[in-house]
């Protein structure tokens, strides 16, 4: 086949859109991009300013007229239009010149409604996609994790991203049960805030807070001491001020958010039909996305369902990888991919 001629005009990509980060793999080139999905844009004129890792750079420290945006931020398309405008840049920057209008598989979070899957097919068909696939989150996580997804026994995939935590068992090519919450990485951040607040008086922008999450945070039981000085703002002198935040705090404030996740994979688990929840017991529960490195969670999650727990390799490019062996065997995966059901 002039497979290599096709390539050469045109170059199909397999998109992660996630809430946090897109990623964007090209078919035998690999993972070409694994950027924020930021958008900055003017406050005067709504113009946008920039994308992806160059719009991250101004987040926070932006000012007045420059705003940032999340297109979908809680795991649903808050912003069509930014949405769509995100999309059509990564795509262009791994399409260059090329002649020929690509084919694109894009993994969308699978709490999203019929009319947003339209909306990000037709933002995909806008920016220039000849034919467009999508797949759920936690199936292309499935894929790229390697689970025997089209065998006849149960595997529960947990994709913790930063909008939306994914729970989903996955068997004969299709989803069992699924349940989609719009609690991970952003309400962490969000729950270490209110603590600074709360217990220090202390204001704290998203950045500090994931960079705090990042280094020493961590659920029970992993119970290794950091401590960690945080800079912000106090909110009765309205002076900067530096305070000693060690892990324990930082458990203490992580503990609502994380039992929220706990619970949403016990009613998954109460879901699933019997047969599959042997499997499960046999071959444990699977971590992807961002949110799955928090220290000690595989451990906490194992001894509040009694299942072996394993984080994947590399969970934050597990989905896109996931994409893009759907890109790359589409035909195969076409035939077999059962239409998803949601509860
Ligand atoms: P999405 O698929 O929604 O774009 P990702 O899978 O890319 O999300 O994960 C992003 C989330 O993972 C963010 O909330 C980020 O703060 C979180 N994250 C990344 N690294 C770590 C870490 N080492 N510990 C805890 N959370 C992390
Ligand atoms: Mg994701």
């Amino acid at each position: 086949m002039g497979f290599s001629l096709f390539n050469f005009l045109s170059s199909d990509v397999a998109i992660d859109l996630g809430t946090a980060n897109t990623l964007v793999y090209v078919r035998e080139k690999g993972i070409l991009i694994n950027e924020p999905s930021i958008v900055a844009i003017s406050r005067k004129d709504q113009e946008i300013l920039a994308f992806g890792q160059e719009a991250r750079e101004m987040v926070g420290r932006t000012p007045n007229e420059i705003l940032t945006v999340r297109p979908l931020k809680d795991g649903v398309i808050a912003d069509f239009e930014l949405a769509e405008e995100m999309i059509r840049y990564f795509i262009r920057r791994v399409q260059g010149n090329r002649l020929l209008r690509p084919l694109v598989v894009i993994c969308i979070p699978s709490g999203i409604t019929e009319v947003e899957k339209r909306a990000v097919r037709d933002s995909a068909e806008h920016a220039g996609a000849r034919e467009v696939y999508l797949i759920e989150e936690p199936m292309a996580a499935a894929i790229g994790v390697d689970l025997p997804i089209m065998e006849p026994v149960g595997s529960m995939i947990v994709d913790i991203g930063g909008g939306t935590t994914e729970i989903a068992v996955i068997a004969l090519g299709g989803i069992v049960t699924s349940i989609s919450i719009r609690i991970a990485g952003d309400e962490m951040d969000e729950a270490i805030i209110q603590y600074m607040k709360r217990k220090y008086n202390l204001l704290i922008g998203e950045k500090t807070a994931e960079q705090i999450k990042c280094a020493i945070g961590s659920t029970p039981p992993y119970d290794e001491k950091k401590t960690m000085l945080v800079k912000g703002r106090d909110l009765v002198a309205g002076i900067p001020k530096t305070v000693e935040l060690n892990s324990k705090e930082v458990q203490e404030a992580l503990s609502e958010p994380i039992n929220s996740i706990i619970e949403a994979i016990k009613l998954t688990l109460e879901r699933t039909p019997p047969e599959l929840s042997a499997d499960i017991l046999d071959r444990g529960i699977i971590l992807s996305g961002g949110g799955s490195l928090l220290k000690g969670l595989d451990l906490r999650i194992r001894d509040e369902t009694n299942l072996p727990v394993s984080v994947a390799d590399d969970p934050l490019t597990c989905v896109v990888r996931g994409t893009g062996k759907v890109l790359d065997n589409l035909d195969f995966y076409m035939k077999v991919l059962n239409k998803p059901k949601h509860y």
